[in-house]
């Protein structure tokens, strides 16, 4: 596995050692886990080559306590990259990535209206200015997504489109432990206590799921304000979300239409913790 910082360094070695091959890249935040080891078994399957790129990039954190506490294990990570096969990663440095100069800002619209996009005011913006940056240094031919930020997922295949980037975005289900807990390097921070609490989070989906499966006509109001108090009684500090959305803009139902895709989607906090979830339905 050849291992770059240097913007210049890794377009060149693009540029002339790959020439002529697919290239997959897997955009992660580091803290590598089995979540983002099933990415790259699907980058290897389809590419020629699979990069990967590890940057807590701070412009999506709207939160500078979350961004400083966000793990780090860097020595780890590379060991399980290069097991898993990965055959460049990227490890950018921020000043290289956000020199003071830099003027240009993302905006965007409709798809950040609800879920994180309303409750981390500019973290989508954050996020589409590191891929749109990760996409022009790497030029990959496709890049995987992990539906266990479903609202990221649509905003980059949105975003590829309007702005014509020759890059193909694929989805991958979200990983999960036995618990039912979706995979997360947020994950590392929970403690004891917080770790049994947190598979509440997918019980919950997976009831509200069976209910609108029995009977499409039961209030969605009605069920998720019982859910959110179920939550708080399990021991969750609060809920930032709970809503169930079309999965093509993101809206949120009224009614559950099955010939209508939606998902059930969730943010919690536990323990001083965001996690997020979300299932189709
Ligand atoms: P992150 O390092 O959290 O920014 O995640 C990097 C990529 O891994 C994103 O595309 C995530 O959606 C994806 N990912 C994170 N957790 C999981 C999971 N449990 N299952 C599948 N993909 C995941």
């Amino acid at each position: 596995m050849k291992i770059f910082s240097k913007i210049k360094l890794i377009r060149t070695h693009i540029e002339y050692e790959c020439a002529g091959k697919t290239i997959a890249l897997v955009p992660t935040m580091g803290a590598i886990h089995e979540g983002h080891l099933s990415l790259i078994k699907i980058a290897k399957k389809k590419a020629d080559i699979v990069a990967v790129s590890i940057f807590v990039n701070p412009k999506q954190f709207n939160n500078i306590e979350d961004f400083k506490k966000y793990p780090q294990t860097l020595k780890s990570d590379k060991q399980k990259l290069a097991d898993a096969g990965v055959d460049i990663l990227f490890i950018p440095d921020v000043r290289e990535i956000y020199p003071q100069d830099c003027l240009v800002m993302v905006k965007l619209e409709k798809l950040t209206e609800n879920l994180c996009g309303k409750t981390r005011p500019g973290h989508f913006e954050g996020v589409a200015l590191i891929i749109i940056k990760l996409f022009n240094i790497i030029k990959p031919d496709l890049a995987i997504f992990g539906e266990k930020d479903f609202q990221q997922l649509q905003i980059i295949r949105k975003l590829t489109e309007d702005l014509n980037i020759n890059t193909k975005i694929i989805g991958a289900n979200t990983i999960r432990e036995k618990s039912g807990l979706a995979l997360s390097s947020r994950n590392l921070r929970l403690d004891k206590k917080s770790r049994k609490i947190a598979p509440g989070i997918y019980q919950i989906l997976k009831q509200i799921r069976e209910k609108l499966l029995k009977d499409n006509n039961y209030s969605i109001k009605l069920i998720i304000d019982e859910a959110k108090k179920e939550l708080i009684k399990a021991g969750f500090e609060r809920v930032d979300y709970l809503e169930i959305c079309t999965e093509n803009d993101l809206q949120p139902i009224k009614k559950f239409d099955p010939k209508i895709k939606s998902r059930i989607f969730i943010a919690v906090y536990l323990n001083q913790i965001r996690l997020i979830d979300n299932v189709k339905i």
